[in-house]
């Protein structure tokens, strides 16, 4: 029962630090969006321009 009580934890951080490391940062200019950076692209957290906020 252990092993799968040290999973199940392995698992809670994992998800914890990957939706933290989803907000990467970078400047946004007026429509809200920018372009994605490489080191935001080697972790595939996006890929090109894309926006943060929606237009209103
Ligand atoms: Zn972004």
């Amino acid at each position: 029962m252990k092993k799968v009580v040290i999973v199940i934890l392995s698992l809670v951080v994992l998800v914890g630090v990957s939706s933290s490391a989803y907000a990467h940062p970078g400047r946004l200019d007026k429509n809200g969006g920018h372009n994605c950076s490489a080191k935001s692209k080697q972790k595939g957290l996006c890929t090109g321009y894309h926006y943060h906020k929606k237009k209103k």
